[in-house]
């Protein structure tokens, strides 16, 4: 479960084309990463993956459902965003339960889910803080435990690591490799940067301009650039 397709996936805002035209297969559990520059279109094709925009054309395929007029909660999806996205006023604990309670989870169930997440996640001592009490690091921790208790078959996150120092960088993209491995999900990453790209994925997709310019295994990429700037991008060091 997890497998996701996008077919002629365009994106206009206005007169902008901003995604013009990505077609692209994910398989079950694979570890996708977008990368690109400022600006190419990495996020609006998440959030189009996730429901939160609406494609001008083409279609988004999850488990092979069409998802065109799926809202977010319904596709089997939790984003992570790089801003961590938190509700202030609540607990750690609440914050990842706020989901499962409104989707009608049994009381029992959530607590499991809750407790199999925060010992993967170790943030046993974080559960009755609020996130004005937490460092950087834990809150986008949380974030990601608030993803993984909704069990979904597909990760979507978008640069989640950009606010964070160059050590807690590090371990964090190291955390959720580790993830990726105990959950087997299907996972798509959005990032800038080529290293995370590079040691993170089983697939890399070059986004340019809102066009694929390749898609590879990353040392096929870094050996085999189709173009230069494939090779200027995933070659220059960060
Ligand atoms: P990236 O995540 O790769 O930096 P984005 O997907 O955020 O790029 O943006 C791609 C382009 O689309 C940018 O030129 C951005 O200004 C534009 N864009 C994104 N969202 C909107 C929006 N809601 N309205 C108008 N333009 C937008
Ligand atoms: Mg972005």
């Amino acid at each position: 479960m997890g497998s996701l397709v996008l077919e002629s996936v365009r994106k206009s805002f206005g007169s902008v084309d901003v995604i013009r035209g990505v077609d692209l297969t994910v398989a079950d559990g694979e570890f996708v990463v977008f990368v690109g520059p400022s600006g190419c279109g990495k996020s609006t094709l998440l959030r189009i993956v996730a429901g939160l925009e609406e494609q001008t054309s083409g279609h988004v395929r999850i488990d092979g459902k069409v998802m065109d007029v799926t809202p977010p909660a319904k596709r089997g999806i939790a984003m992570v965003f790089q801003t961590y996205a938190l509700y202030p006023h609540l607990t750690v604990k609440n914050n990842m339960s706020l989901a499962l309670q409104q989707e009608g989870v049994a009381k029992a169930e959530i607590e499991a889910r809750v407790a199999k997440a925060t010992a993967m996640l170790r943030m046993e001592a974080l559960l009755e803080r609020r996130p004005a009490e937490l460092s950087g690091g834990q809150r986008q921790r949380v974030a990601i435990g608030r993803a993984v208790v909704r069990q979904p078959s597909l990760f979507l996150f978008d640069e989640p690591l950009s606010n964070l120092d160059a050590a807690l960088r590090v371990a964090t993209r190291i955390e959720i490799a580790k993830l990726h491995r105990l959950l087997g999900a299907t996972m798509v990453y959005v990032t800038h940067d080529q290293v995370e790209a590079m040691t993170l994925a089983d697939k890399i997709v070059v986004l340019n301009g809102g066009l694929i310019e390749q898609v590879g295994r990353p040392l096929d990429l870094y050996h085999k650039p189709a173009n230069l700037f494939v090779a200027g991008f995933i070659g220059s060091p960060t």
